[in-house]
């Protein structure tokens, strides 16, 4: 249209511009059928807490075109997480259609046990997963917020609870308000989030899967729940004397 004083009349040609955004990474079309489970991951047991524990028989996570391994020696865990893992990264490829990488940080140490920095990571449940980035970008572990691909890192914590086997998982709170936005613009509605994402809610919704844990915001730290074949499987000791508490007075808040 020309420039004027004059209102668009029928027949004006006009050219509008539309600010592109984000490319879109999920949902566009659906992704490859879910490969199945790997083999030779059975027998893994884990044993005490994810603060105090250790794993039996410790399996490694296998190679996959799923997702990319970090360290050999931090990606060992009990048979139950590395099959729901497994099980989610498919799940979340095939309904998303993200074909993006995935990084998985650190698991536990061969035996379990102490394994720093973190707190817990000690019993083969606990699994660093690093927030996927917008296409593009070079990888990093600590990326700015606006390079994260929020509705793929939606969608991948969506199929973590798709497993029902998680038990909880941690991102900063200030990070949690971008995962909701993500989440509702991919269709979810405020009272499905209430369960899944403590942000807005933190007072009264310590239930929620999602909750703040300072130090994760390259990352999420996804914690399995317990396997059906696991009997001495504990859930995290709560106990000051057993934590870092009384000994590190410097370090309030440590990655768990
Ligand atoms: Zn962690």
């Amino acid at each position: 249209m020309n420039r004027g004083k004059r209102s668009p009349q029928p027949g004006d040609q006009l050219t509008i511009w539309i600010d592109p955004g984000a490319p879109r990474t999920v949902n566009v079309a659906p992704g490859p059928p879910p490969p199945p489970a790997p083999d030779g991951i059975d027998g893994a047991r884990s044993v005490g807490a994810p603060n105090r524990g250790r794993i039996k028989d410790a399996v490694q996570l296998p190679d996959s075109p799923l997702y990319t391994r970090g360290f050999d020696r931090w990606l060992w865990g009990s048979s139950h997480t590395i099959r729901a893992l497994h099980a989610a990264i498919a799940d979340f490829r095939h309904q998303s259609g993200f074909a993006g990488e995935i990084v998985i940080g650190s698991m536990s140490l061969r035996r379990g046990g102490r394994f720093a920095p973190h707190r817990s990571h000690q019993s083969g449940r606990d699994v660093d997963i690093r927030l996927p980035l917008l296409p593009a970008l070079p990888l990093t572990a600590f990326p700015n917020a606006d390079e994260i691909d929020w509705p793929a890192a939606w969608e991948l914590v969506r199929a973590l609870v798709r497993t029902g086997e998680i038990e909880v998982i941690f991102l900063e709170g200030p990070l949690q308000r971008r995962l909701y936005q993500a989440a509702l613009w991919e269709g979810a509605t405020p009272d499905q989030l209430r369960e899944i994402i403590a942000w807005p809610n933190r007072k009264g919704h310590e239930g929620a899967l999602v909750r703040h844990s300072r130090g994760h915001d390259g990352h999420i730290h996804v914690r399995f729940r317990c396997g059906p074949d696991e009997p001495r499987c504990r859930p995290r000791r709560r106990d000051p004397e057993a934590t870092w508490l009384a000994s590190a007075p410097h370090s309030p808040d440590p990655p768990r």
